[in-house]
């Protein structure tokens, strides 16, 4: 059955048809990330992932990237000095980052932590060629070798939890799969940019039942997609860097013509 998004897409029958073979397993890995893009608009994953139009950067998701390295480094030691400044909150979260650094000193915080599965769910290196599926948890921190926490950095505007819950469940389950020792989880997103106690969401090995199938679901869809539809709308196009002419690509209209305006 499809979802909201992907059913929308029948008003557009006249879009042009990819040729079937370029698109058997040309789009080989999912993320969190891509998975959403393809639930809004299939067409826009096909551009990004078998046309290799690249995302370009933004100043927003480039301060993304600085704060995310920022903190990397702090937490690791490589720097020790943060500019909180530089964080809509200021200060708000230096407990947290703090506690992070000293759980590392103790072997007990793994920053960046990246789980790759091939399609068969094992696990598998990052770059592999039958990598399935990719996670990255930007901090994970263990009570004991059973307990974890996981952490996501979101800074903008954007404090909304819907969506970055449903990543933070995805990256659970995930860390489950990858580590069999671990039998509770609690999840929080730490909203740099916004003075909000983290609020966590707590997993059980057990809710991996629940849970770990639908997203299987989901994820697969991208992977065995051989009609990449377009799907315009005003929600789906608001951000799509396909809309528009990326001129530093050389472009001289945009990659994509099906675009709501
Ligand atoms: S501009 Fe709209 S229709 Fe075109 S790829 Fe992006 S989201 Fe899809």
């Amino acid at each position: 059955m499809s979802g909201f998004f992907t059913d929308t897409h029948k008003d557009y029958p006249d879009a042009p048809k990819p040729e079937v073979e370029k698109f058997s397993g040309i789009v080989p890995s999912v993320s969190f990330s891509s998975m959403s893009t393809f639930e809004q608009c299939p067409y826009a994953v096909y551009l990004s992932k078998v046309c290799s139009i690249r995302g370009l950067g933004s100043p927003a998701t480039d301060r993304g990237s600085k704060l995310h390295e920022l903190l990397e480094e702090y937490v690791l030691g490589t720097t020790d000095e943060i500019n909180w400044k530089q964080f809509k909150s200021g200060k708000f979260h230096a407990p947290i980052i703090d506690q992070f650094r000293e759980l590392y000193q103790q072997d007990k915080c793994v920053p960046e932590l990246k789980i790759a599965f091939t399609k068969e769910m094992q696990l598998t290196k990052w770059d592999a060629d039958d990598c399935w599926l990719r996670g990255a948890i930007d901090v994970t921190t263990y009570d004991t070798p059973q307990t974890a926490k996981i952490y996501d950095y979101k800074s903008g505007n954007n404090a909304s939890a819907a969506k970055h819950r449903a990543q933070l469940m995805l990256y659970a389950m995930m860390l489950f799969l990858s580590q069999p020792e671990v039998q509770t989880i609690e999840a929080a997103a730490i909203y740099l940019d916004h003075k909000i106690t983290n609020f966590y969401t707590s997993y059980r090995r057990s809710d991996v039942n629940l849970y770990w199938p639908r997203y299987q679901q989901r994820l697969a869809r991208v992977t065995d997609c051989r009609d990449f539809q377009p799907n315009p709308n005003a929600f789906s196009c608001r951000w799509c860097q396909h809309k528009t002419i990326q001129e530093e690509l050389g472009q001289v209209e945009p990659a994509c013509k099906f675009a709501y305006v």
